[in-house]
């Protein structure tokens, strides 16, 4: 007989759980997770490898721009399951750290690039050309002028996307980038002074134990065991007669889905699909991220005590970021007072190539270029995992392929929610996705209408 679920969840990441929390919450108790690994919290897992060290899937900063969400991280780990740190984030270029962003801090350059920025933030300013552009490389230059562009953001952006920012729209910046506040930028270099405090994450919270991954271990663990399928991956959907075979050969008819995989996999698991729409969805594009994990011997060296997480735009290294990971909590090391680690991210795409093969010999190269790590230093630990999908890229034609495929498949009772789901970048932080699982469900069971995912 074929299992009958009313709501039924693909992936038990912060999406999934927030959705599976909500309906709980709500008193809907005909509702199942299915989730592929073995466990749940999705890219916002941590491991702890053989040596005792534990890692994210790169830096995790908790951010908030919710209420609910702030009392749910609370539920998570107690008041007292965080620490709260200052953010701390430098860019290592010109053979230095400077205080990020750059733009409020490029008297830390060297005398003739610290020229070139500033000539070039004035005459960007003084045209204020916002009407031609065409792409997020466009809008770079038209906000922060020739210097900065080419000295670091040009180069910074296509190590973190692992596209050049010409195949990029820039729709989706709204806080995620910091902008220019000349008069702040004047004050700076009179007074000679390192600007860091920037943005939403001024202050951040971690957990004090098992990184990031603690939070989605523990409100996973807040699911009714017999409503999350661990190990279960979706393998087909009869989207007609609204049926999901696993791989495992189980049939389960839902009323409504939601998935959080990434949307491409969705189309192409889904039958039958229009071919406008499949071919469509084959034109968005991500990154993989590629997550090194260096475990040292000794203390912390004093120019990495005080600092969150670093920026690389130069190619003397893989990396575009590196997380002094053991700042973050001393238990992410066995031993703190002997031991510290630094967790670093390159990403990989079909325009970026990486070899799964030289990576981790690369990065030790690049920390040690980009001096984190002395020749001497003796590594107790190396972690490495590859994660297919890292990244959603804010392509140019991504609208137009979400505002086509969403609609068809709601169409079909099939909601396509998360940070892959959704497919964009500025709403698929932790707070985002869970939030879009817990207003989804207000939606179906309230008719509320969803604020945070919107096409
Ligand atoms: C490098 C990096 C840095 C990040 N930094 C931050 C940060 O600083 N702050 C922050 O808040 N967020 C950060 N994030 C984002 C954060 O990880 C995501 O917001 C969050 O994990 C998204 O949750 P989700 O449930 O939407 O998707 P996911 O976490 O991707 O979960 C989707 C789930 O679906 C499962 N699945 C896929 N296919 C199937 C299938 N066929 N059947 C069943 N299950 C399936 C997957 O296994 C997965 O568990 C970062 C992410 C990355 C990669």
């Amino acid at each position: 007989m074929i299992k009958q679920i009313k709501y039924l969840v693909a992936g038990g990441g912060p999406c999934g759980i927030g959705a599976a929390l909500r309906l709980q919450e709500l008193g809907e108790n005909d509702f199942l997770v299915l989730e592929k690994e073995d466990y749940a919290g999705g890219l916002a897992t941590s491991f702890v490898d053989a040596q005792g060290f534990t890692w994210d899937v790169g830096g995790h900063v908790q951010f908030s721009h919710y209420k609910y969400f702030d009392k749910i991280m609370e539920k998570a780990l107690g008041k007292t399951g965080w620490l709260t740190h200052e953010r701390a984030s430098f860019i290592w270029m010109k053979d230095r750290f400077i205080p990020y962003p750059l733009q409020n801090n490029i008297h830390r350059l060297p005398e003739d690039i610290f020229k070139e920025c500033f000539e070039g933030l004035e005459k960007a300013l003084a045209n204020n050309s916002s009407n031609s552009l065409k792409n997020f490389k466009d809008w770079l230059l038209a906000s922060f002028g020739e210097g900065i562009a080419s000295h670091f953001l040009l180069p910074y952006n296509y190590k973190v996307w692992a596209y050049h920012p010409e195949k990029m729209q820039y729709g989706w910046i709204g806080e995620r980038v910091s902008v220019v506040d000349i008069e702040r930028i004047k004050k700076n270099i009179e007074e000679d002074k390192d600007d860091i405090s920037w943005g939403p994450n001024n202050t951040f919270q971690f957990p004090k134990f098992g990184g990031t991954g603690a939070i989605w271990k523990s409100l996973a663990s807040m699911i009714k065991p017999s409503k999350i399928s661990l190990a279960t991956e979706i393998d087909t959907i009869d989207s007609d007669n609204n049926i999901v075979t696993t791989k495992n050969g189980e049939k389960i008819e839902y009323q409504y889905l939601l998935s959080t995989m990434p949307l491409d996999i969705l189309c192409s698991k889904i039958s039958p699909m229009p071919e406008a729409i499949s071919s469509k969805s084959k034109e968005l594009l991500y990154s993989s991220t590629h997550i090194v994990g260096i475990g040292v011997e000794g203390p912390t060296p004093k120019h990495l005590a005080k600092k969150c997480w670093l920026y690389f735009p130069e190619n003397n290294c893989p990396f575009y970021r590196v997380t002094v990971f053991s700042n973050y909590s001393p238990n992410n090391v066995p031993d703190n007072n002997t031991q510290y680690s630094l967790m670093t991210e390159t990403s990989e795409s079909p325009d970026k190539k990486v070899s799964s093969d030289n990576i981790l010999q690369e990065t030790i190269d690049g920390l040690i270029a980009s001096k984190l790590l002395n020749p001497n230093h003796k590594i107790v630990s190396k972690f490495y995992k590859r994660f297919e999908y890292g990244y959603p890229t804010p392509s140019l034609t991504r609208d137009e392929v979400l505002c086509l495929c969403i609609p068809y498949l709601e169409k079909k009772n099939i909601y396509s929610r998360g940070r892959f789901g959704a497919w964009k970048y500025e709403i698929s932080n932790q707070d985002h996705t869970f939030m879009q699982g817990v207003e989804w469900v207000n939606k179906m069971i309230n008719g509320e209408q969803e604020e945070t995912f919107t096409l």
